[in-house]
């Protein structure tokens, strides 16, 4: 058969004619491959791995090839309408990759391909342009004037294009101000918000040339960075797959430890993976890999599309030697996988929140022993699954005790601020001690940090009377107070109103406002530090990356004293004036519902704390508790993860949790409270039907907020003693007929907050 002229060049036909048939993924949650037939004039450009264009249900979709060729099939097959890649966009490796995740955290083949691609690689259109979206001053005024005729979705979008004072991209404003595109029209139309179109620049390399000034020289390693660099170097030497937890403390210079790894894969002609948590991807952090190494690419969300698709190019074609980004790097298509770093691996940013909720860090794992990789798991408050398996010998443990040299460990001070000689009356938020502290520090020229993991001025208003409390009318959650925008506002869907006069149940004047957050800690400071400048980081003053930016490059210059945040505040923040820091409340999280409250305050605690004492002055560390002889407070303060974790590992096997259990989380939710809790309880019996012996099976049950967005939930635990029959049970559940329309059921395998 003679091929078509302008096909010449191509690959020769690997699949007969008569067996050109593919099964193609798309995104969506089915859990099926599509048979379609390909054209002779595109068989070069069906193989696995290629992206082609199908006829689905009526209208073309972009799927990838996951199957070729695919078996026959009875009844009519269509014709792929188009195969638009001279390459596949994914390798046999990242395929195969791709049905791990698939089959291991029960997506759809095409839902775990179509999230190991870059939007604009999935659906590439040459040149993106992106839209962008300010509030006109005119809208600034209505949003003052709390114009009446606003809608509450258009109150949100002008209240974030307000408070960012400048263009924000529409699809982060969308995203954060939990709206669709339309109120945004709506008020385009109406002249109170000015939409523009702006073309990405295509800049993938973070060349090191870029970085002010020449590279300072790398520093003679320290003794315990020798040592664990000669483990990994010697792993790297060896060829194979390897892994290591690299636990220490706060400080104590992991990221030399992987620079100088990274120099060793990359002598091999081998490239790293870099994965970082979403809120640690900074300029700063990212400009201390530019400044050692010059082929450097960067992957993250906030990057425009085009400019995402370009640095994804760069690196499938080999031109990069070190990839840096969140939990989606792990899919980047470096062609020779050498070394794979997660840096912060207990953070849980890296387990993704919608289909497929992968894990980064256990993905990396996998793609690493396939590829004959190494991987380096670095914390100084690892994930106590980590933990267990470098102390069962599956990880190497590498461990740096010392801070660098210069650099102590803080004195870290319990207070109970249930103690009467902490409290001298009021109702303040500043036991005795940290007043004393915080001036001391101020006095003496430091900074402070001041940590209270929750936002907003009061988490609720209650009566005093009656005990009405104000409730979100979606969710099934108080509403949290917020004085700089004088709202109460619901943290999980975004909705807002004013606060009422009176109670509306009793009509006593004036609701109760209890419960701190940042504000309050921001509010109350006025009159314990006078003087003192003040800054706030949560997600309110943060909508925007550059505003994040502009107060730390504020506070680094020391025009700042004070800086009050959320968890925001707890990741790598390195700034050598600060003396002091205060953890306002260490209570709130050990009070969440969830099997790892301990783990996580430690964790909190522990690494806030680390965020003192980094310059040449020693810090100090005040956490304030009613819980001082918790064990989560008491080891954190004493900076001894071991010790918290051989503790908190005897409580997790005496109640068989992870990581002596497995566990996989079914969510069930829609509009009405029968129809789903009809289908839980049919879950929870068919996860009973094949449940092993070993298994249990909890629920159905409402899980801590019960309705979220006018949504009714109920959940479903199931507890097995390995992966194997978590899996088996997986399998069942999905293979289940769908439940009935308007309820929707999720499976998490490996949750968080469970
Ligand atoms: P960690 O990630 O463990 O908290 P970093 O890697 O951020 O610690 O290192 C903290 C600081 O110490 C950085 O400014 C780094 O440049 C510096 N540093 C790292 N290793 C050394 C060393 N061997 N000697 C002196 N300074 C070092
Ligand atoms: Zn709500």
């Amino acid at each position: 058969m003679g091929a078509p002229q302008f096909l010449s060049r191509a690959a020769p036909c690997a699949a007969p004619p008569k067996a050109a048939l593919v099964g193609v993924a798309l995104d969506l949650p089915l859990d099926t491959l599509f048979t379609y037939r390909v054209p002779a004039a595109l068989c070069a450009r069906a193989g696995p791995g290629f992206r082609v264009r199908v006829p689905f249900r009526g209208r073309p979709r972009v799927g990838i090839v996951a199957e070729a060729p695919a078996p026959p099939r009875p009844g009519r097959v269509l014709d792929v309408l188009d195969a638009p890649d001279a390459e596949p966009v994914l390798g046999p490796d990242l395929l195969e990759l791709g049905r791990f995740v698939a089959r291991y955290y029960g997506a759809s083949l095409g839902e775990a391909l179509a999230a190991m691609l870059p939007r604009g690689v999935r659906h590439r259109r040459a040149g993106r342009e992106r839209v962008e979206a300010r509030a006109t001053p005119e809208g600034a005024a209505a949003w003052q004037a709390q114009a009446e005729d606003l809608a509450d979705a258009q109150r949100r979008v002008l209240r974030h294009l307000v408070r960012a004072a400048d263009w924000l991209p529409l699809g982060a404003l969308l995203q954060t101000a939990r709206v669709s595109a339309s109120p945004v029209r709506t008020l385009a139309r109406r002249g109170l918000v000015e939409l523009a179109r702006r073309r990405d620049v295509a800049d993938p390399l973070v060349a090191a040339t870029r970085a002010p000034g020449p590279p300072a020289p790398p520093p003679t390693p320290t003794a315990e960075q020798v040592r664990a660099l000669q483990r990994i170097e010697a792993a790297l030497g060896a060829g194979g797959y390897a892994a290591f937890l690299l636990l220490g403390v706060t400080g104590s210079g992991k990221t030399e430890v992987y620079l100088r790894a990274i120099e060793a894969a990359r002598r091999q002609g081998r490239q790293a993976l870099v994965l970082v948590p979403e809120i640690a991807l900074t300029p700063q952090t990212v400009a201390r890999f530019a400044a050692r190494f010059e082929r450097v690419a960067v992957l993250h969300s906030a990057q425009g599309e085009a400019e995402r698709a370009a640095a994804w190019r760069c690196i499938r074609a080999g031109e990069v030697d070190v990839v840096i980004g969140p939990r989606s790097a792990v899919f980047a298509p470096v062609p020779r996988l050498g070394l794979v770093v997660v840096d912060e691996e207990h953070e849980t940013s890296f387990k993704q929140q919608n289909a497929p909720r992968y894990h980064a860090r256990d993905v990396a794992l996998v793609r690493a022993r396939d590829a004959g990789a190494v991987v380096v798991l670095g914390s100084a408050t690892p994930a106590l699954e980590s933990w267990a398996n470098a102390q069962e010998g599956r990880y190497g443990l590498l461990r740096l005790r010392e801070r660098v040299p210069g650099r102590r460990l803080p004195t870290v001070q319990v207070v109970d601020v249930g103690a009467p000689d902490e409290q001298p009356g009021g109702r303040s938020r500043f036991s005795r001690t940290l007043r004393v502290r915080l001036r001391e520090a101020l006095a003496e020229g430091g900074q402070a940090i001041l940590f209270q993991n929750r936002r907003g001025f009061a988490t609720s208003a209650a009566c005093a009377r009656c005990g009405f409390v104000l409730r979100c009318t979606e969710c099934d959650l108080a509403l949290t107070y917020h004085r700089s925008e004088t709202r109460a506002l619901c943290h999980l869907c975004g909705h807002e109103r004013a606060l009422p006069r009176a109670c509306p149940e009793c009509a006593l004047p004036g609701l109760a406002l209890r419960g701190a957050g940042t504000q309050t800690i921001e509010a109350e400071l006025a009159s314990i530090a006078p003087g003192a400048v003040v800054a706030r980081m949560d997600s309110d003053t943060m909508t925007r990356r550059e505003a994040y930016e502009e107060v730390l490059g504020r506070f680094g210059r020391r025009e700042v004293d004070i800086l009050v945040g959320t968890q925001m505040l707890a990741k790598g923040l390195d700034f050598p004036g600060v003396t002091l820091v205060g953890i306002v409340s260490a209570d709130l999280s050990l009070a969440q519902p969830d099997l790892r409250a301990n783990e996580r305050t430690f964790q909190l605690l522990a690494q806030v704390a680390g965020r003192a004492g980094r310059g040449e002055r020693d810090g100090r560390v005040v956490i304030q508790t009613r819980l001082p002889d918790h064990p989560a407070v008491r080891w954190a303060a004493a900076q001894d993860f071991e010790s918290f974790a051989a503790e908190e590992l005897r409580e997790r096997r005496a109640h068989a949790y992870p990581p002596y259990a497995r566990l996989l989380r079914v969510l069930v939710r829609g509009a009405s409270p029968e129809a789903v809790a009809a289908r839980a309880r049919a879950v929870q019996e068919r996860a009973v039907r094949h449940a092993g012996t070993g298994c249990q099976v909890l629920g159905p049950a409402p899980p801590p907020v019960a309705r979220v967005q006018g949504q009714w939930r109920e959940q479903i635990l199931v507890k097995a003693p390995d992966h194997r029959e978590i899996a088996r049970v997986l399998a069942a559940l999905r293979a289940a007929p769908r439940p009935r329309a308007r309820v929707e059921e999720s499976y998490d395998v490996d949750p968080y907050g469970a």
